[in-house]
């Protein structure tokens, strides 16, 4: 068996490779332009691509592909050989400078929202140097962001590296402010958690609701179900032990730095997290990760479920965006620091966070709002829909006092006044960890809870990083300004702990009585779905901010609006028609095949002995009939009311429209395949067990031995 770090990597073009294949020249300034943004001309250009190919055919590719991530939520790729007639009638392998920086898809098909009329369907991908292309099979694959003719980003990536950059440029001015001239650029820094569920392949095919919609539609609660705690942590199954091997080879080779591997709360649930890293890389890791873990599974015929939201009465499935900010020399601006110089620096950071957090709860709800997800915020086990952020008691002291004016008392009892030679030094939080807010503290990082198992982690990074660009704007204009910068500091985070400390919460944010006092006392925002929170993507205040940064124009803010709330109403149309079609030519079958079973069996009974009182199965066919009937008329009801979507006209523009048509959804179809599910599901109880048309719960989630 070869050792891990002889292999690790040995897909990427990584800069092991890069440095012994490039000249000198080449390299520095192949370097310069991912350490830099310093554009590569192409002449240069020509190398890289030279050398990527050769390196790659070395490898057994025989394909390139751009590699981009459009608004679909998924990754896209559109293979082309290296293949070039030579005059000789044989071929040679080639790729070219032009090839490597630009692509041209005819990308039609891709969600636009608008932005791309179909006649000028051919969007454009750009190579980004910072993320290092890989091999997949035999295809080079080159991570590219995806714009339109016009240079509207249709992609997930293109928005993600602005973000960056604005938080980029206004941490430079505080650090500058600060008087460190070393610094040559802040990072984000990301490491996401990713949740699954594996499920065996024949059940999965058995079940249509989970082939169209990768969640099931119908199913009794099992006999059993998380409530022992048995499976958090457990001894990893054979067969999945076997699986998450092979998981980490694949993701090893691809320079994917899995590390931790555990058992969920819910049974028949994992984890897979990976080392942090810059996060654009972190983001296209891990949309490569989903990818090879369905690739995986299918090896050991096993499906790994996605979805946040399979099965009811059990945990969904979460990412937690594990984000700090650090900059090119290592220093974690998140981290409390050694002095009280490093600790102003530091409370300054985490203010803006704070403030960010505040002023921007919507733009953090809507980046992880999708249909799937809003079956698991807010229920019992994900942090709800109100964000809010725990600090843990030490910091929480520590701005108390700030705020109040009244001394610390923590480990030095000084007065807090924050002039910088002041403010003492404090230890990293050492109570215990909250597993319930959305948004926690963890020490030197800040962990975002909300996303959802198949959410790329891009969007909830691109609101994170422009609102905390634009506090931080806001202070560097002020500061920068300041005659007295060290009272100008402290004015500054008293102010902004008085203002928003609402938003910071260290209580069980599963509670009823905490969303009560968030929304009712503390007038934090509560958007329970998606068309809740999605059209407040284009108030006045999140367009002026997110423009501001050049992180999105307003055209694409509108289109996104769009193509979200569009993709919400077709993923619930697609579970509506599948409930309809499951229980009408399913489940309303089999229920009918026993009730009919049980009719017989009483006819036989009373054939043999007229006195025989057939009690239970004169019962049981009663109750079965009537739960037939309500099956068949809600299913009705639900088809009726799905064909109805369609006709919901608005009288001014198309946006309208989906926003009526997400509301309709929510407030008309949601309720009608709950109705249809709970017949259902009752009748599965009552149902023999061998009519049942396919894998129940208990199957499911106890059948990967
Ligand atoms: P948990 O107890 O939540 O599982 P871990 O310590 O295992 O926490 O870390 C979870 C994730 O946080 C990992 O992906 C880890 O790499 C990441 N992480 C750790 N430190 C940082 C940091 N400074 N910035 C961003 N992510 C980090
Ligand atoms: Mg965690």
């Amino acid at each position: 068996m070869e050792k891990v770090s002889d292999y690790f990597g040995c897909m990427v073009f990584d800069d092991r490779v890069m440095k012994a294949n490039l000249s000198a020249k080449v390299y520095g300034s192949l370097k310069k332009t991912i350490d830099e943004g310093v554009p590569l001309d192409l002449s240069l250009a020509n190398a890289v691509a030279a050398a990527m190919k050769d390196w790659a055919v070395a490898h057994g590719a025989t394909h390139y592909t751009h590699w981009f991530q459009p608004l679909t939520g998924v990754t896209a790729e559109k293979h082309d050989s290296f293949i070039t007639p030579s005059p000789d009638g044989g071929v040679i392998m080639e790729f070219s400078g032009k090839e490597l920086i630009k692509g041209e898809p005819d990308a039609s098909s891709f969600p636009s929202g608008g932005l791309r009329a179909t006649f000028e369907a051919r969007g454009y991908t750009a190579w980004d140097p910072t993320s290092y292309a890989f091999i997949k099979g035999k295809t080079l694959c080159i991570p590219t962001a995806f714009c339109s003719y016009g240079g509207e980003a249709l992609d997930k990536k293109t928005p993600l590296l602005r973000s960056m950059e604005a938080l980029n440029k206004q941490a430079l001015r505080i650090l500058r402010l600060f008087g460190n001239d070393t610094v040559k650029c802040v990072r984000t820094l990301v490491g996401p958690e990713q949740e699954y569920f594996l499920v065996t392949k024949e059940m999965y095919d058995a079940r249509p609701d989970l082939r169209f919609t990768g969640r099931t539609l119908f199913g009794a609660k099992s006999p059993k179900g998380q409530e022992m705690d048995d499976h958090y942590f457990g001894v990893i199954k054979p067969r999945v032990a076997a699986y998450m091997e092979e998981l980490n080879e694949e993701l090893w080779k691809l320079g994917i730095l899995a590390k931790t591997e555990h058992n969920e709360v819910a049974p028949a649930q994992h984890e897979l997290a990976p080392i942090y890293t810059t996060t654009n890389i972190a983001t296209d890791h891990n949309q490569l990760t989903m990818e090879i873990m369905q690739k995986v599974a299918a090896k050991h015929g096993l499906v790994c479920l996605l979805h946040e939201k399979p099965f009811a009465g059990v945990n969904g499935s979460g990412k937690h965006n594990n984000w700090s900010i650090s900059t090119d020399t290592g220093v974690n601006l998140l981290s409390p620091g050694e002095t009280p110089y490093e600790n102003a620096q530091f409370l300054l950071f985490l203010c803006a966070v704070l403030k960010a957090v505040d002023d921007y709860q919507d733009l953090l709800r809507i980046s992880v709002a999708t249909a799937g997800n809003d079956h698991r915020l807010g229920a019992n086990e994900a942090p709800p829909a109100v964000v809010s952020v725990f600090l843990g008691d030490e910091l929480n002291a520590v701005l108390k006092a700030i705020e109040t004016g009244e001394p610390y008392s923590g480990a030095q009892k000084t007065q807090m006044k924050l002039g910088v030679d002041v403010l003492p030094k404090f230890n990293r939080d050492t109570t215990d960890r909250n597993r319930t807010s959305p948004f926690a503290f963890t020490g030197n990082k800040f962990e975002f809870r909300m996303l959802g198992s198949s959410n790329s982690i891009a969007c909830a990074n691109i609101m994170l990083n422009s609102a905390v660009a634009e506090s931080l704007k806001i202070y560097a204009d002020r500061l920068e300004g300041a005659t007295d910068f060290e009272s100008a500091l402290q004015g500054m985070i008293h102010k902004t702990i008085s203002d928003h400390k609402r938003i910071i919460f260290n209580g069980n944010g599963y509670d009823d009585t905490w969303i009560e006092e968030a929304t009712k006392k503390r007038g934090l925002l509560n958007y329970r779905t998606t068309p809740d929170c999605m059209p407040h993507l284009l108030d006045p205040k999140n367009v002026r901010m997110l423009t501001g940064h050049g992180v999105f124009s307003e055209a694409e803010l509108k289109s996104r609006c769009d193509i979200m709330l569009e993709n919400y109403c077709k993923s619930v149309q697609i579970e509506a028609n599948t409930m309809v079609d499951m229980a009408r030519t399913q489940i309303a079958p089999a229920v009918e095949d026993y009730a009919y079973k049980l009719a017989k069996a009483a006819a036989a009974k009373k054939a043999l002995n007229q006195k025989l009182a057939c009690g239970y199965e004169s019962a049981l066919v009663e109750r079965l009939s009537g739960l037939t009937d309500t099956i068949a008329v809600k299913a009705e009801e639900l088809a009726v009311l799905t064909a109805k979507i369609a006709d919901i006209t608005c009288s001014n523009n198309e946006g309208d429209i989906v926003i009526a048509q997400s509301y309709f959804i929510r407030d008309e179809i949601l309720p009608k395949m709950a109705q249809l599910r709970a017949a259902c599901d009752e009748a599965e109880t009552l149902t023999a067990k061998d009519g049942w048309p396919f894998p129940t719960y208990g199957d499911l989630l106890f059948g990967v031995r």
